[in-house]
């Protein structure tokens, strides 16, 4: 699959089917703790990154064969909203499958245009991130364009919800010494008022990001988060697997298509793919021969990921 992946245990949206329309790794964000590593062209400039023609094509193959999922999710390896054509994959969703829930996870850096408000407003559920209302905890921890402002973020989250009718699920990203001070807090309650977003979840650091030095931040620090942020709030919590009837073009192309954008470790593939450890281990020695496979140890064991696809 080239522009569709998993489908993926997810902590916040359960079994996902991903469509990721950005090249790695192209963002307008070049976040700490991203999974995806280092952004390489930091942009707000949307396109047409992939033939929409092309993806909607891979769509109609895969979900003909009506597979159980809780949402279809535009996310990836950057900024979903730079692709210039997604109201088209969204309208052409909504029209041909409408009994899936599409979902979208958003950095929030273009809600501000209304233009990227209409495309996206059909939606079922919108995760825009928030993660610092100080400007120089935002700068620290998402390393944003140039062009784009604290101050425009919040008033876009703020006109997503007055023309949003489904839900909003604000997330906000701990990073323990930066945007945990009780100002930042007080802050957020204070913010997160205006949004109104229907749930706070908070997350954290979970795989390798693109710093070393973002660590973690404690159960009982988010705990803590959580009392002042609001009832509203929850700790994002680990992903309980699901059975699924998934139509996978062959295993090892999913694995490959899964490892391509975010690193997993043996216990998360096998929560995908339903497999026992050994036989995912089995897969891997096997993909090993063909692709540049590379183990980096995380805090839930060792992380696997693609660093080439070819070897
Ligand atoms: S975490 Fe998301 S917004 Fe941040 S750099 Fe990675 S893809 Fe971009």
């Amino acid at each position: 699959m080239n522009y569709l992946y998993g489908p993926v245990p997810s902590r916040r949206l359960g079994v996902s089917l991903g469509i990721d329309l950005i090249p790695h790794k192209i963002c307008s964000f070049n976040c700490i703790y991203c999974e995806c590593g280092p952004t390489t062209k930091l942009t707000i400039k949307r396109d047409e990154f992939k033939p929409v023609n092309l993806v909607i094509e891979e769509l109609n193959n895969y979900l003909k064969d009506k597979p159980k999922l809780d949402y279809i999710t535009f996310s990836g390896s950057g900024e979903p909203t730079l692709y210039k054509k997604i109201g088209t994959i969204i309208d052409f969703l909504q029209k041909d499958y409408p009994d899936y829930q599409i979902a979208l996870l958003t950095n929030s850096s273009l809600l501000h245009k209304k233009k990227v408000r209409n495309q996206i407003k059909k939606v079922d559920l919108i995760s825009p991130s928030l993660d610092s209302v100080i400007k120089r905890n935002f700068e620290t921890i998402n390393r944003p364009h140039s062009k784009i402002k604290l101050s425009q973020i919040i008033e876009g989250l703020i006109e997503l919800r007055k023309e949003f009718d489904g839900k909003i699920f604000l997330e906000i990203f701990i990073v323990p010494n930066i945007n945990d001070s009780k100002e930042e807090l007080y802050k957020f309650h204070d913010i997160i008022k205006e949004i109104k977003p229907d749930l706070v979840q908070l997350n954290t650091l979970d795989r390798p990001g693109a710093e070393d030095w973002c660590t973690p931040a404690s159960k009982s620090s988010l705990e803590d988060t959580v009392n002042i942020i609001g009832k509203e709030a929850e700790i994002i919590g680990p992903y309980l697997p699901k059975k699924r009837n998934t139509i996978q073009p062959t295993l090892k192309e999913s694995i490959i298509s899964t490892l391509k954008r975010r690193p997993c470790t043996v216990k998360d593939l096998s929560n995908i793919f339903d497999l026992h450890v050994n036989e995912i281990n089995r897969y891997l020695r096997q993909l090993e021969k063909n692709y540049n496979i590379k183990g980096k140890e995380g805090k839930r064991g060792k992380f696997y990921y693609l660093t080439k696809e070819e070897k």
